[in-house]
């Protein structure tokens, strides 16, 4: 039997050794965490991520999505509060099953690593943090042992290991672009009589133009809120630092939140701020000899929900090409490469597009009318003209196809609203532009 060797065991490592399992491949998975099913108090504060088709798939290729299926929560859509107080909720999907789930990552990540040892081919090492790698010797050094590798992968994050020595043994085009707003969570628990204090079935969004405050619901009927801020400026977490700066933000731009987070001035003053990243890289591979995948090949900004799902999807697109190319991992490599990376600088660049959606143009009457406009084209062509939202989180569509469809859809709706083109024609160019998805 192979032996592959994969660093990093957070959602898409285990999701990997999983696949590769499957395939009679044994699995040497090293860790530098502890093992948060051992030691709980080192999966960390309560958060959660939304998981859509791309992450369900490969969740169900792999065998394990039944287990997952209780720690979901679904959301039909995005409910939107303004600063009077009014609710909106617009939903994602037109579809009863178009929904998103939110799952705790901690929950998830630990069922994904039980799920990949009962495969009986997977060995996961934790307290072991990758100090040195050498690819052409092929050796990992940790703190207290050097190992030999035949094959290397690397699941390991936004500041891969594997990345760094990929890029130093042959540069990859690797560029990190920060993003000058950051993150801080906070905390809506559950009513005295353990209920939701708000609508359990949605994402909610304070959107305010420069800064916003989501919240997804957890099992235990809390929500997670993430407050998404300039790091610098007028309003930012430079700006806003004691007791009084945070009441006073937050009565004036989240007045009907500061009821909800009863812990709002504690946690904001002792929650670590968030940085907020984007990760590209050209190529995804070195020789025969390593590859990334997950966040340590493109690491985006949350915005679209989108980071787990697309490193999952890459365990999907790599598991399919060793079906197919079975032991030739040059060829396994540079496939995975040349046809994905375009996918992961596709969701990247989408993701940041969809900040400003969130924050900003959710509010404004144009983006409600595009959305109209959209839902009955969609409703009309419905095998044709899908939103961009939804190609993205409830079909499989590679990425780059799925940004180079909503570029065409979104060019032909601002010409019909700004009257360049009349209905027949807008149909005529949906027929002509637009093949069949469904
Ligand atoms: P990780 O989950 O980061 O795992 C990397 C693992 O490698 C870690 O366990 C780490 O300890 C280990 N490691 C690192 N270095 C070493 C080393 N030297 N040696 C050994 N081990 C090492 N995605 C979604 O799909 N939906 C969402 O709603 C969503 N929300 C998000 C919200 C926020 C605020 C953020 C920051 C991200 C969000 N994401 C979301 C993105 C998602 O968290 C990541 O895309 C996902 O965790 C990537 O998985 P990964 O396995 O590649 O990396």
């Amino acid at each position: 039997m192979q032996n592959i060797t994969i660093i990093g065991a957070g959602l898409s490592g285990p999701v990997m050794a999983s696949y590769l399992s499957n395939l009679g491949f044994e699995i040497d998975l090293f860790e530098s965490r502890q093992d948060m099913r051992v030691i709980p108090q080192s999966a960390g504060r309560s958060i959660n991520l939304a998981l859509s088709a791309r992450g369900i798939n490969a969740l169900e290729n792999i065998g394990v999505f039944e287990k997952i299926k209780p720690i979901l929560l679904p959301m039909e859509g995005r409910m939107i509060h303004d600063k009077e107080g009014n609710k909106s909720l617009q939903t994602y999907g037109q579809a009863k099953h178009e929904v998103i789930y939110s799952v705790s990552r901690s929950k998830l990540n630990m069922i994904l690593m039980d799920h990949s040892e009962n495969t009986g081919n997977v060995k996961i090492h934790f307290n072991h943090a990758v100090q040195e790698l050498d690819l052409e010797e092929r050796k990992i050094s940790f703190k207290e042992k050097k190992i030999s590798f035949g094959r290397l992968l690397g699941a390991d994050g936004a500041s891969s290991m594997v990345r760094k020595a990929i890029n130093r043994k042959d540069p990859i085009n690797f560029i990190k672009k920060k993003l000058d707003h950051g993150y801080k969570e906070l905390t809506i628990p559950a009513s005295s009589n353990e209920e939701f204090m708000m609508e359990q079935n949605a994402l909610h969004i304070w959107p305010r133009g420069q800064f916003m405050l989501i919240a997804l619901p957890n099992m235990d009927k809390s929500f997670t809120c993430t407050l998404f801020l300039p790091m610098v400026g007028n309003f930012s977490f430079e700006s806003i630092k004691t007791k009084n700066q945070v009441l006073e933000f937050f009565e004036e731009y989240f007045p009907d939140t500061i009821d909800l987070i009863p812990f709002l001035c504690e946690e904001y003053e002792n929650n670590p701020t968030g940085k907020l990243a984007t990760v590209y890289c050209d190529r995804w591979h070195y020789s025969d000899i390593a590859s990334i995948f997950g966040d340590a090949a493109h690491a985006i900004v949350p915005f679209f929900g989108q980071g787990m799902n697309a490193s999952f999807q890459d365990c999907t697109f790599m598991n399919s090409l060793l079906e197919r190319y079975k032991d030739n991992w040059g060829k396994v490599f540079s496939e995975y490469s040349r046809l994905q990376a375009p996918n992961g600088h596709a969701i990247a660049n989408m993701a940041l597009e969809n900040y400003i959606e969130m924050r900003d143009s959710v509010n404004d009457p144009k983006y409600r009318k595009r959305r109209e406009l959209e839902l009955s084209l969609e409703h009309k062509f419905w095998d044709r003209f899908v939103p961009r939202y939804s190609m993205v989180s409830f079909h499989q569509l590679p990425y780059s196809e799925v940004y180079r469809r909503g570029k065409i859809q979104l060019d032909l709706m601002d010409s019909f609203i700004k009257g360049n083109m009349t209905k027949n024609q807008l149909h005529n160019e949906i027929k002509q532009q637009l093949t069949p998805i469904r």
